[in-house]
């Protein structure tokens, strides 16, 4: 027909894309081409998305890029990615596991709560997913990993230095503990994630529950006994002190190079956890040698290590403690310290 063919209108749009922008967008000319959309920018606009904050919800696993494996535990492997569309870098946690019905619950809650943190010294988790018997955790990328990673490049961390990264630890505790109200239950140097401004943050807090709380069946998590408190080794309750314990191990084998409990046969390795688990246990709580560290560095050492956790101090407590403002006036810069030791993730 005559007046339907004349009213028809073809339109059609040839789109040659020639640049691809550092966020992962489209660039030809004044054209644009991003997840928003299809824009005109004068050419000379430099183009700066917003960075994604965690309060967003936006981030979407198909957005992102994956650049390399940082980190393997035991419950899952650690990436490096990149968001797509704003460039920016993230850590994407990875865990496998076969999770019952019944768990799913708990595990959404514990997730939840990971995701509700804001702290300048816990790391942020941006947002998880679970689908298929896979969780995945975008976190904060620390871009000098681990406090376990550096401890194998310097061997020890000198007072005034451990004294600045403590600080900063129980200011991450003093939050979980009083403020949310979360015990860590694992804190250890790998879950103490650093980066060049000389940040020291804590990470994986609930996720070892999650991990545990799966174990039964899935039978496969295997954590480390090493920075266990005496009373929940040995199955009674457990609380905040329970994670002071835990700083008070993990600073003195910063300190000396070496993990306190040495086994009972000099060079040899523990010949099994249960003889680990004993000597926590039974043994007399570590102690920094006097001839080798100050006092007051003896003393911080002595109350977090208690074997009661009624004589252990809280976080609030040890934030008063000699030990963290003795070097304060050297004004030690960590961001260098870390920086210097050359971290092998550093990416910026
Ligand atoms: P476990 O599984 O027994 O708790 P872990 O803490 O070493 O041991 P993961 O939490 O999987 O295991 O982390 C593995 C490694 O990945 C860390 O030691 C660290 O080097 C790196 N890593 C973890 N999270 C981040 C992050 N947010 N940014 C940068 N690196 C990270
Ligand atoms: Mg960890």
């Amino acid at each position: 027909m005559e007046g339907s063919s004349s009213a028809r209108v073809l339109v059609s749009t040839t789109l040659v894309i020639r640049t691809r922008t550092r966020n992962g967008a489209f660039k030809d000319g004044d054209l644009l081409v991003s997840k928003e959309g299809i824009r005109i920018v004068p050419q000379n606009e430099v183009e700066t998305p917003p960075p994604i904050k965690p309060s967003d919800n936006q981030l979407n696993l198909a957005d992102i890029d994956t650049i390399k494996v940082i980190g393997k535990g035991n419950g899952g492997i650690v990436q490096l990615v990149q968001h797509k569309w704003t460039g920016q870098f993230f850590a994407l946690k990875v865990i496998q596991m076969n999770i019952e019905e019944s768990y799913r619950k708990q595990i959404a809650q514990e997730l939840k709560i990971n995701k509700s943190a804001r702290c300048p010294y816990v790391v942020v988790c941006y947002q998880s997913f679970y689908d298929n018997g896979v969780i995945s955790i975008v976190l904060e990328y620390m871009d000098g990993g681990s406090l376990a990673d550096f401890l194998k490049k310097v061997k020890k961390i000198p007072e005034p230095y451990l004294a600045a990264i403590c600080k900063q630890v129980l200011k991450g505790l003093l939050y979980l503990h009083h403020e949310k109200h979360i015990i860590h239950r694992d804190l250890k140097p790998s879950n103490l994630l650093v980066n060049h401004r000389g940040e020291v943050k804590i990470t994986d807090f609930g996720v070892s529950a999650i991990l545990a709380s799966t174990s039964g069946q899935a039978n496969t998590y295997v954590g480390t006994y090493n920075y266990m408190s005496p009373e929940r080794i040995s199955g009674g309750e457990y609380g905040s002190k329970s994670d002071i314990w835990s700083l008070g191990i993990l600073l003195l084998e910063c300190a000396t190079g070496h993990f306190p409990f040495s086994p009972p046969e000099q060079g040899e390795g523990w010949n099994s956890v249960y003889e680990l688990m004993e000597a926590i246990v039974d043994q007399p709580p570590p102690c920094a040698p006097s001839d080798q560290f100050s006092r007051e560095f003896c003393s911080f050492i002595s109350a977090c290590a208690q074997k009661d956790p009624k004589d252990r101090q809280r976080a609030h407590e040890l934030m008063k403690h000699p030990f963290i403002s003795m070097y304060e006036d050297l004004n030690v810069d960590l961001a260098a310290y870390f920086t210097d030791a050359g971290s092998p993730l550093a990416t910026f």
